[in-house]
């Protein structure tokens, strides 16, 4: 079979074919940084113009590419949330469509379950139950994967997502936007025990995350002039790692033994990230398994491989399903803290 997939949550705008066999025989995706660097972030309302106007042809792109008519389609898969709702409008509209001018089945996805389950796009292999990192621009989860539809959230962040740490240490630092890849680069050049920065939560008993703290201490390094630049993003990346890899030991002391250690979304793309869990994962004698960088930023791909598992599943969605700016992947998750999902 095959699915075709589209995502326009935030800022990237993409279309994707993949088949149940786990091939991406198209693919396009446009990215707005350029349309938002201006502010420094990503702007609502140019968004959702932006991939009003890039999408339709898009789609018509991937179908070209691929030498396919849309009856060829055994479904067709969007993200309905969570993010930017006129960005999501945009893409949910357009599947609805093509679905009800084609006959086709429509997928409606939660943007986050492509994210979690990319890593079996990537990896035959990998088979639930996974424990799965999260780590994107506006979440940080630990997750037990336990099958299609079944996420257990076993920590969140009580505040900042660790993308959005990364992007406001790239404003701080003067490096732009997208911010994490640019840190992420300068780190490579200084010392990562050159600033004394904060390590929230380290220690906590439950495995939640915090990254507040962490950015308003990178803020009062820069302002003090006593640092260097790559010494400071070297300091911030390695505090973010140390959370994560303190936070995820609780995790794993906490549950059952799962055979995998998975990390998606953005902030995945990371290679001291991959590099710590891969370590951390040894150590628990698990399988380390991390999609290739252009699966972890957000992509159509990730979108069409969940609407494989659904459809494999025996899913589908009706043509009046509503585009959801919030959605927890496990709706049975407190909100911690009031900090949301
Ligand atoms: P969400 O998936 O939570 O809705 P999003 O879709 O906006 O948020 P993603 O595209 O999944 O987020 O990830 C983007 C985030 O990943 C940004 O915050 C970006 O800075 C970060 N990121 C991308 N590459 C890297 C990198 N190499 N190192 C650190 N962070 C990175
Ligand atoms: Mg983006
Ligand atoms: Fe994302």
């Amino acid at each position: 079979g095959i699915v075709l997939g589209i995502e326009s949550s935030c800022d990237e705008t993409a279309a994707a074919l993949v088949t149940t066999d786990r091939r991406i025989i198209a693919q396009r995706i446009a990215s707005q940084d350029a349309e938002h660097a201006p502010y420094g972030g990503v702007v609502p309302e140019i968004a959702a113009r932006a991939h009003a106007e890039k999408l339709a042809p898009m789609i018509a792109g991937v179908m070209a590419d691929a030498g396919l008519e849309l009856a060829d389609l055994d479904a067709i898969a969007a993200t309905a949330g969570p993010g930017l709702i006129g960005g999501v409008m945009v893409g949910l509209v357009s599947a609805k469509a093509l679905a009800m001018a084609s006959d086709v089945p429509l997928i409606a996805i939660n943007h986050l379950e492509g994210h979690a389950l990319s890593p079996r796009l990537a990896d035959p292999e990998l088979q639930f139950p996974y424990m799965l990192l999260l780590v994107s621009g506006g979440h940080c989860q630990i997750l037990l994967v336990e099958g299609v539809g079944r996420y257990r959230r076993l920590a969140t962040t009580i505040d900042d997502a660790l993308g959005e740490a990364f992007d406001k240490t790239a404003k701080i630092l003067g490096l732009g936007y997208p911010g994490g890849p640019a840190v992420e680069r300068l780190a490579k050049e200084g010392d990562a025990r050159a600033v004394p920065l904060p390590r929230p939560l380290v220690g906590s008993g439950e495995p939640h995350f915090s990254f507040a703290g962490l950015k308003s201490a990178v803020l009062r390094a820069k302002e003090s002039g006593k640092y260097g630049d790559a010494d400071i993003a070297a300091s911030f990346q390695q505090a973010a790692v140390d959370c994560l890899v303190d936070r995820l030991r609780i995790a794993l002391d906490v549950s059952d033994s799962v055979p995998a250690l998975v990390l998606a979304g953005g902030v995945a793309a990371n290679q001291a990230v991959r590099t710590v869990l891969e370590g951390l994962a040894a150590e628990r004698g698990m399988r380390f398994v991390a999609p290739p960088l252009a699966l972890c930023t957000d992509n159509a791909a990730m979108i069409a491989w969940a609407g494989v598992e659904r459809l494999d599943s025996g899913q589908s969605d009706p043509l009046d399903i509503a585009a959801r700016p919030r959605w927890p992947l496990d709706p049975s998750a407190e909100p911690v803290r009031g900090a949301g999902y």
